[in-house]
């Protein structure tokens, strides 16, 4: 085969080609992406409808579930995280998140991130590589398959910054949001797409204009504290964030929301906070202010109490804010840090 195929995330039109190269009917083609978006099941083995030799050239062909789960660990609130290895033996993470109202999926786009976040254990290596739309899916598929169901939402929240893989991405919530037998039909209002203020990648998807959510991790409202947090080879100054979030809001017609990681002594001054509140009510967004889980000593959580003077004058001028407080430094439970521990073993 001349193609390089990947299985999830085919279209009909591809698969099609593919069983007519290898001299198969194309009704297979039907059975195939029933298993595949009906079933979630992109393992060709468990095909059963399908004939042993097809199911077999089908592996053969790597046009098959490529990744496995190699570990499972329990988090704080019910959360769980799956540290999933790649073809490659790269290693990529995908959290289940539960709450009595719903189930949530939180995906990873990269292996490894560029943007090296300095308050971040999955930006401490860079980037290895960009994940493929099929390898983005599967890491939905190993969700589905714990939970046994398909989630209530998504986030892109995982590693890595989604806006640097747009072609991938794009295809993935494709798929994940299509309403032909040839996706999974969720609903684009409930998958949430996160970015670091990458503006060339925000205006790419202010240009697709499809309601999905966007959720960028501000962190800072001038640069020069953002700089702290942020090395430079991938920040875009605020003001230009800011416009772009304007297109974005406008172009989806959904309200986004600013992420802000709070840290003791850098981030976390209340008249900061202020300021944020004044941007988040004039583009009507949302604010998720986020204590910081500490990878170090130099990146420390802000004490409760200023965390909660914090948000409250974040609430002078913004109307939705919500505060996330991870328990636990326990073990492995911060962004990336499962998979950190994978690799420096
Ligand atoms: S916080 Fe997000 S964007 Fe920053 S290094 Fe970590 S994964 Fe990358």
């Amino acid at each position: 085969m001349s193609r390089v195929l990947e299985l999830p995330g085919i279209s009909s039109r591809d698969l099609s080609l593919y069983l007519s190269e290898i001299n198969e009917k194309p009704f297979r083609g039907k059975q195939i992406l029933d298993w595949l978006y009906n079933k979630c099941e992109f393992n060709a083995d468990k095909m059963l409808n399908l004939p042993r030799g097809l199911r077999d050239k089908l592996i053969a062909d790597n046009m098959t579930l490529s990744s496995s789960v190699a570990e499972a660990e329990a988090g704080s609130g019910g959360t769980e995280k799956l540290l999933i290895t790649l073809k490659d033996q790269q290693m990529i993470e995908m959290v289940l998140i539960p709450s009595p109202e719903r189930m949530t999926f939180c995906l990873s786009t990269q292996v490894g991130c560029p943007v090296r976040c300095r308050f971040c254990a999955s930006g401490q290596h860079g980037l290895i590589r960009n994940l493929s739309a099929g390898e983005i899916l599967e890491e939905f598929y190993h969700g589905v398959q714990k939970h046994g169901a398909l989630p209530d939402n998504i986030v892109f929240m995982g590693i890595g910054e989604g806006l640097l893989n747009w072609k991938n991405l794009q295809r993935s919530l494709e798929v994940l949001s299509d309403a032909s037998p040839e996706g999974f039909n969720m609903s684009p209002r409930r998958i949430t797409v996160s970015t670091s203020g990458y503006v060339p990648g925000m205006e790419a998807f202010a240009a697709w204009a499809r309601p999905f959510n966007l959720a960028i991790s501000l962190h800072a409202v001038d640069d020069e504290v953002r700089s702290r947090l942020i090395p430079d080879h991938v920040r875009y100054p605020v003001d230009e964030i800011l416009k772009a979030c304007e297109k974005c809001s406008e172009a989806t017609g959904r309200m986004v929301t600013f992420e802000y990681t709070l840290v003791d002594g850098i981030n976390d001054d209340p008249a900061m906070g202020r300021v944020l509140g004044k941007i988040a009510r004039k583009l009507h967004a949302k604010v998720n202010l986020i204590a910081c889980n500490p990878v170090d000593d130099q990146f420390r959580r802000p004490p409760e109490k200023r965390l909660r003077q914090f948000q409250s004058a974040v609430e002078e001028f913004a109307t939705t804010v919500t505060m996330r407080i991870e328990k636990g430094s326990s073990a492995a439970s911060a962004c990336g840090q499962l998979r950190l521990r994978h690799i420096v073993k």
